[in-house]
C-alpha cells in the first residue's frame, strides 16, 4: 500500500532510448514536506526520471505516484497538484512576464482577480516587477528561470519539481529563489530539484537521492547520505570517481607548447 506521507514514490521506473537504458528500475522516494535534491553526474538519468515523474515522458515500465495518485492513470488530478520548472524551459516568448502569468492562471481555472493578485505578489518577490511588461523573449537566462518558477507556483501546487533551477541565476536572484522555496516548504509543500551543485544541495536539502547510470545509489535524509563527510565527498565515493588525475590520460597535448 502507498504511504501517503510520501509526496513522490516511483516503483521500478524504467526508460530505454533504443538499446540504452536511461533509467533502469528506479525507486525514488520523497517524503512530504521535504526539500529534496536529486543529484548525479551528467547522463545519470535525472532529467529522464523527472520527466516521467511529472507526466511529460511516458515510462517503459514501472509506476509513479504523487500524493498516492498514479501520475499516468490520473494525470488531471496529479497535474493540479504539481508545479514544474523543466529543463530547457520553453515559454511563450511574445507575451510579457505579466501576460504569461495571467495566461497560466486562466489555463489553471483560477478566477481573474485572484490571478492578478498572485501575479503581482510573485513578480514583486522575484524582483521582476520592473520587467513585468517586457516581452519574455527579451528576458535574460536568470529572469526566464524566475518567471518560469513564478508560473510553476501560481496555482499553489503541493509538490514542485525543478530541473536545475539555479543554472544561470546570479547569487542575489538565487537567494531570492531560495527564500521563496524555503517559505513554500515551511507551509508543508514539497520541493524536488535536480542539481550538480553539491554545496547548494547540502545547504538547502533535508533529503537526497543520488543517481548514477540510471540507478538510485543512495537515498535518505541528508545526514544519513553524507555520513559524516561532505556531500561532495560522499557523492564522489558513491558515483565511483577514482583518485586524482583519473580520466586525464591522453591529454598530454593540452597546455603543451605547440611546435
Ligand atoms: P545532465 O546532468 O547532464 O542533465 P541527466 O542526469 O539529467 O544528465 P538524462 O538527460 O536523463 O541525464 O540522460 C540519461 C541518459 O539518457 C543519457 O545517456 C542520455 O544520453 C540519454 N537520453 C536522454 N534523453 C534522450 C533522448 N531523447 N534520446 C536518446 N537518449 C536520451
Amino acid at each position: 500500500m502507498t504511504d501517503i506521507a510520501e509526496a513522490v514514490r516511483t516503483e521500478r521506473l524504467l526508460k530505454r532510448f533504443g538499446n540504452q537504458v536511461a533509467v533502469g528500475g528506479v525507486d525514488l522516494v520523497v517524503p512530504r514536506g521535504s526539500f529534496a535534491g536529486l543529484v548525479g553526474p551528467n547522463g545519470a538519468g535525472k532529467t529522464t526520471t523527472l520527466s516521467m515523474v511529472t507526466g511529460l515522458l511516458r515510462p517503459d515500465g514501472g509506476v509513479v505516484r504523487i500524493d498516492g495518485l498514479d501520475v499516468w492513470r490520473d494525470p488531471v488530478a496529479v497535474k493540479a497538484r504539481i508545479g514544474v520548472l523543466p529543463e530547457g524551459l520553453r515559454l511563450f516568448e511574445r507575451l510579457s512576464g505579466r501576460e504569461l502569468l495571467s495566461y497560466n492562471g486562466q489555463l489553471r481555472g483560477i478566477p481573474r482577480a485572484e490571478v492578478e493578485q498572485r501575479a503581482e505578489d510573485l513578480l514583486r518577490i522575484m524582483d521582476l516587477a520592473e520587467s513585468a511588461d517586457k516581452l519574455v523573449v527579451d528576458y535574460s537566462t536568470g529572469m526566464r528561470k524566475k518567471i518560469g518558477l513564478a508560473a510553476a507556483l501560481l496555482h499553489n501546487p503541493r509538490v514542485l519539481f525543478l530541473d536545475e533551477p539555479f543554472e544561470g541565476v546570479d547569487p542575489v536572484s538565487a537567494n531570492t529563489l531560495v527564500e521563496v522555496l524555503r517559505r513554500y516548504t515551511a507551509s508543508g509543500a514539497t520541493v524536488v530539484f535536480s542539481s550538480h551543485v553539491m554545496e547548494l544541495v547540502e545547504r538547502l536539502c533535508d533529503w537526497v537521492s543520488v543517481m548514477s547510470r540510471g540507478q538510485i545509489v543512495a537515498q535518505g535524509p541528508l545526514d544519513e547520505v553524507r555520513a559524516g563527510r561532505s556531500l561532495n565527498e560522499a557523492f564522489l565515493g558513491l558515483v565511483g570517481a577514482g583518485g586524482e588525475g583519473e580520466g586525464e590520460e591522453g591529454l598530454s597535448w593540452l597546455g603543451a607548447t605547440s611546435a
